[in-house]
């Protein structure tokens, strides 16, 4: 993605285009696979040498409120992140070996609002799904 389309995504969720938050939109675009927050906190150290991995962490939750990064869950329990350039609602078929991210089309949303409006009287907010696995290439090895 452009430099330019990151401004207007974080003018348009009211964040503030910080040269941090740019260049952690920047390293996570060019990465093909999700990054731990270390891994970011190396590559941004090049160029900003006073900066600590909490200001990374906070800067990469911050994101990912706003809704421009997505968080990744990885069964080994840590966290990582992924820049998806797809912004309508999805969800994400990780590789658990390789850190490749493809998107899932499949949502079942409307039986969930259905099963917890009938079943418990009950309203969906929100819910989140992640599908873990082996990739094609990581199932080949
Ligand atoms: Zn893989
Ligand atoms: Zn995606
Ligand atoms: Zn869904």
């Amino acid at each position: 993605m452009a430099q330019s389309s990151y401004l207007n995504e974080l003018k348009s969720k009211k964040l503030k285009a910080t040269p941090k938050r740019l260049a952690i939109l920047r390293v996570l675009s060019a990465a093909s696979v999700y990054l731990g927050p270390q891994e970011i906190w190396e590559q941004l150290k090049k160029d900003f040498k006073k900066l600590g991995l909490p200001t990374v962490y906070r800067n990469l939750e911050e994101l990912v409120d706003a809704g421009l990064v997505s968080r990744i869950i990885h069964p080994n329990r840590r966290l990582y992140y992924f820049l998806c350039e797809n912004r309508l609602q999805h969800h994400h078929f990780i590789c658990v070996q390789c850190g490749k991210v493809q998107d899932i089309s499949f949502c079942a949303e409307a039986q969930l609002l259905q099963e917890v409006d009938q079943i418990y009287g009950g309203k969906i907010l929100s819910h989140t799904l992640q599908v873990n696995g082996l990739c094609r290439c990581c199932l080949k090895h």
